[in-house]
């Protein structure tokens, strides 16, 4: 390789861009700080869309592997009143390849493939434009300098503050994540009504998300519009203690107090949509978080960013796919660039192209994020009959 790269954090971003390198015949390698592949759960499914997740697949060369594991069928929709009434259902063709869904893991291993990914290596610190490239300093107190640094390290970015002084703020929503396993064994009213891909119910200020993974495995997301520090005082925050009689401060490492809590929370809805949280396994707390709409940054030489570490937005369907699409079309830069000169040319015109069209998403997925966890739920309606097929 003529170029030495670091490429900080092996998701879909910093994959995609190493496996379009590998595909471009310069191998690169990927420092990740977990210690291992399966060292945290790999997350829910998300779906890729044509123009967007899978365009970078077929740029890694990957597009019929991908089609082999997907699931068309994932992309059906169903939305209930809180009182259970089923008001949309949307089915999905099988042959319908918009947004096919892929669970987080087998898209983890596809993308691995061949890759050299060191485990365990955790960045604390990049130091751009020192006399040998830009600097990074990892937590194990190792150095080592290159001529690129790409920061595809998400959300906490250590590389981010190399070039860009923005920090992730507090969306005011808040996602408590479960799991149901096997279940269309174990609760198969559930399953019927969840369907082949996703279910959700929409109150004030509140919504419950199912959505089927692979394997029988449903994630689902209690959302919720609350202060960040919401489970310090329920009663204050929340006006639930008097519903649940729950001292004021929730221990979010106490499954059996969360799962009580978000009860009160829901409390009148439909029994089909409470039972989502009374059979859920483990409650995870995701407080979403953003960074500014249309972040921009002076371009530093030797530094960039892909991904949720450029361009952190609400969880509603675009971030993996803009990484990857990120992180294939720089590789082609990159690949196609022969001198150093060219690099920093080349890095320099993909953040420009990369800034406009994560601005663009960023605006859509935050009104999104608005009109969904809402004071007046028809607008989370109204918002899917815009974008749904009809
Ligand atoms: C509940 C939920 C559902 C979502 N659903 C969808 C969806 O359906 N479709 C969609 O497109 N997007 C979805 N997203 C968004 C998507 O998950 C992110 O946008 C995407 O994962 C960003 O990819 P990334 O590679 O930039 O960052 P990440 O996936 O966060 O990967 C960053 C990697 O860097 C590593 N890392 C972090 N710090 C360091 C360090 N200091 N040193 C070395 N390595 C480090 C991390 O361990 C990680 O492996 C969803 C998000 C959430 C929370």
């Amino acid at each position: 390789m003529r170029h030495r790269i670091a490429v900080i954090g092996g998701g879909p971003a910093g994959l995609t861009f190493a496996r379009v390198m590998h595909r471009h015949g310069h191998p690169v390698t990927v420092l990740e700080r977990d210690p291992a592949p399966d060292a945290r759960p790999p997350g829910g499914t998300l779906d890729l869309h044509e123009n967007l997740g899978q365009l970078a697949l077929g740029k890694a060369g990957l597009l019929a592997e991908f089609q082999a594991l997907s699931r068309p069928e994932g992309q059906a929709m169903r939305i209930l009143d809180v009182d259970g009434t089923v008001l949309r259902d949307w089915q999905s063709r099988p042959d319908d390849q918009a947004n096919p869904e892929i669970d987080r893991g087998q898209l983890r291993d596809l993308l691995l493939g061949p890759l050299d990914v060191q485990w365990g290596r955790d960045v604390t610190e990049v130091v751009p434009g020192t006399r040998d490239g830009a600097l990074v300093r990892f937590a194990d107190g190792r150095q080592e300098t290159f001529d690129l640094v790409i920061g595809a390290d998400g959300a906490w970015s250590r590389v981010r503050p190399a070039i860009s002084s923005a920090t992730p703020h507090y969306t005011g929503v808040t996602l408590v994540e479960t799991s149901l396993d096997d279940v269309d064994t174990r609760h198969p009213d559930l399953a019927r009504l969840i369907g082949d891909g996703s279910m959700a119910v929409y109150g004030v200020n509140r919504a419950l998300v199912a959505q089927r993974n692979s394997g029988g495995h449903v994630k689902v997301y209690a959302q919720f519009r609350a202060p960040l520090d919401w489970h310090t005082n329920l009663d204050r925050h929340m006006g639930l203690n008097r519903h649940a009689g729950l001292d004021a401060g929730l221990d979010l490492a106490d499954g059996e107090a969360v799962r009580s809590s978000l009860l009160a929370l829901f409390d009148g809805w439909a029994a089909p949509a409470l039972d989502l949280l009374r059979h859920g396994t483990a409650f995870v707390h995701r407080p979403l978080y953003v960074l500014p709409v249309s972040h921009t940054w002076a371009h530093v030489p030797g530094v960039t960013l892909l991904g949720d570490a450029a361009h952190l937005m609400p969880p509603l369907g675009a971030g993996a796919n803009l990484a990857m699409l990120e992180g294939a079309e720089l590789a082609e830069a990159v690949a196609a660039a022969p001198g150093p000169g060219d690099l920093d040319e080349a890095v320099r015109a993909f953040e420009e192209r990369m800034w406009a069209r994560a601005g663009g998403w960023a605006k859509i997925t935050t009104a999104g994020l608005e009109r969904l966890v809402s004071p007046d739920p028809t607008e989370a309606l109204a918002l899917f009959d815009e974008v749904q097929p009809s």
